[in-house]
């Protein structure tokens, strides 16, 4: 039995929650009803943010401002040169308040301070490469159409766009998102999630102060039900680019419809690593490790099955067992932490549901499977489950937590059976000394990111997206600007019009 964790309560603990208004064309302002709402930390339990709560008032005003910068401002005007110093001053702004945001989103999300610092530090990355981007976006010319025709192909911003994010990467994803799209010269209305809006908020302010004009970002908090699901039906809005579940990205795709919206699809995943026995062991199990229990295992992209060879299995999942159990478990504050608290009670809940049901599907608790006792907050012990088969829950649902499902096989076809056995396709791993074994296994996974021997890395000029029912489109990579454009097709005649129609 553990010791109870002894969670250490930070300054914030007693000071008032900081208060976070809507950002509506270049204004903070309250809702109109008055209503907020409250973010306890989940690691501490107290409340640390308070924010303006949007409604439907406050999605049309949104939406008439974003609308109006769109048509009339001079952001889709300017010169690219003149949106991409924008975007570097803004990231150099995010560089200066670094830690505050980071704190903001350890805070509120429960992450490890110095996993969140990462975060920010590649989004700011990021933010440098969409302005270099917003610089090379171009369209196209046609001079091979006959000596009196030039076609010309154009690259004009979409519009508004309806920006909806999820709570466990707050920062970094709205920064995969934003950047481009300002880039290309849209405008947006962006809603993070309710449970971590505060660094969103933040970002709103240094937009402001690197000179975006008014009414190009806007910011709503809100619940999906009562702010995202407008944004997605608003007749203003042109795309719809969305980070979260399967279950809700269905709808609002469906939603979206309607109006033939453009939308961009970023889901679930179901994510395997594949360990062959020539593979550097040492570094594959602590890859698995990272894989399952990273950010507690609340990541999209988790590696949350071990797909291992029959022949290893004992020895290797020994090792990945000692490792796991290395694992330090606790306060999200403490930079020494690498698995900090559970989003909510209720998803906890539902993680430990998954174990649960586990259990009674014939898996064996390996290590972990345990609530950790702990004197604030909720916390979970990073488990791992032996004996599982394809047809249980827990081998192909997300569970979204810190639980690393293990299956073994004995050939690659086998291998490739089970790794393509969900309906996710967001990423995968691959582990072995053999070219051959890594690229058959490379070009038969189907996933929209193929890692060989490594794990979870991420840069901006490659392109991130699923497979399946893990999302529709890419985000990052150098189209990432392109993907919030329309094409405008010229063709400019010259001289006089031959070829008439009517004699
Ligand atoms: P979620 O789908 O519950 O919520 C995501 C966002 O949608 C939130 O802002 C929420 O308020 C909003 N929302 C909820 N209902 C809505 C509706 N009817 N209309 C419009 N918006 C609505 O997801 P979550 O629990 O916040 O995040 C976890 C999920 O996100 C996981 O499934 C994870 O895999 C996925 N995710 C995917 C990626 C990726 O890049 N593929 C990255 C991070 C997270």
């Amino acid at each position: 039995m553990n010791a109870p964790l002894n969670i250490a309560m930070p300054k914030e603990a007693s000071q008032a929650p900081k208060a976070y208004k809507l950002l509506i064309d270049g204004k903070h302002v309250e809702a109109r009803d008055g209503r907020t709402i409250e973010r306890a930390s989940p690691g501490h339990g107290f409340v640390v943010s308070r924010y303006a709560e949007a409604g439907a008032a406050e999605v049309e005003a949104a939406m008439q401002a974003a609308h109006k910068a769109f048509e009339t401002g001079p952001w889709p005007r300017m010169k690219a040169s003149d949106r991409a110093a924008v975007l570097l001053k803004a990231a150099d702004l995010i560089e200066t308040r670094l830690e505050e945001i980071a704190r903001l989103d350890a805070l509120e999300s429960g992450k490890p301070i110095a996993q969140a610092r990462g975060e920010i530090g590649g989004a700011i990355d990021i933010w440098r490469y969409a302005a270099s981007l917003a610089r090379t976006l171009h369209g196209e010319s046609y001079a091979n159409l006959g000596d009196d025709m030039l076609g010309v192909v154009l690259r004009e911003p979409i519009g508004v766009v309806s920006i909806i994010t999820p709570w466990n990467f707050p920062f970094l994803i709205v920064s995969q998102k934003l950047p481009f799209a300002l880039a290309a010269g849209c405008t947006a209305v962006v809603k993070p999630s309710e449970m971590t809006s505060a660094s969103t908020f933040v970002l709103g302010d240094i937009l402001l102060e690197a000179g975006l004009p008014a009414g190009v970002v806007n910011i709503l908090a809100g619940f999906g039900a009562d702010v995202g699901a407008p944004m997605v039906s608003h007749p203003l809005v042109e795309m719809v680019s969305f980070t979260g579940s399967t279950r809700v990205g269905k709808t609002t795709m469906a939603t979206a419809s309607n109006s033939l919206k453009k939308v961009s699809m970023e889901l679930g995943g179901k994510n395997g690593q594949i360990v062959f026995p020539d593979a550097d062991l040492e570094a594959a199990a602590d890859a698995a490790v990272f894989g399952g229990f990273f950010n507690a295992g609340e990541c999209c992209n988790a590696g949350s099955r071990l797909i291992v060879h029959e022949a290893i299995a004992d020895d290797f999942l020994a090792a990945v067992k000692t490792l796991s159990q290395k694992v330090r478990v606790g306060d999200p504050l403490d930079d020494r932490t690498k698995v900090g608290a559970m989003i909510s009670v209720d998803h906890m809940e539902k993680v430990a549901g998954y174990v649960t049901a586990a259990k009674t599907d014939g898996g064996n608790v390996f290590t972990g499977g345990a609530r950790l006792a702990s004197n604030a907050g909720q916390y979970l012990d990073p488990t791992i489950i032996r004996n599982v088969t394809e047809d249980m829950a827990i081998a192909r649902e997300e569970v979204f937590g810190p639980v690393l499902s293990v299956l073994t096989f004995e050939t690659i076809e086998k291998a490739l059976h089970i790794a393509n056995n969900t309906p996710y396709g967001l990423s995968a791993g691959v582990w072995s000394a053999s070219i051959d074994t890594c690229m058959s296994v490379a070009r038969s996974v189907r996933s929209g990111t193929v890692w060989v021997n490594t794990f979870m890395e991420g840069y901006p000029e490659l392109p991130f997206g699923g497979y399946k029912q893990s999302g529709l489109g890419r985000e990052l990579g150098k189209r990432a600007v392109e993907d919030y454009t329309e094409e405008k097709t010229i063709q400019f005649h010259r001289g006089q019009r031959t070829g008439w129609w009517v004699g």
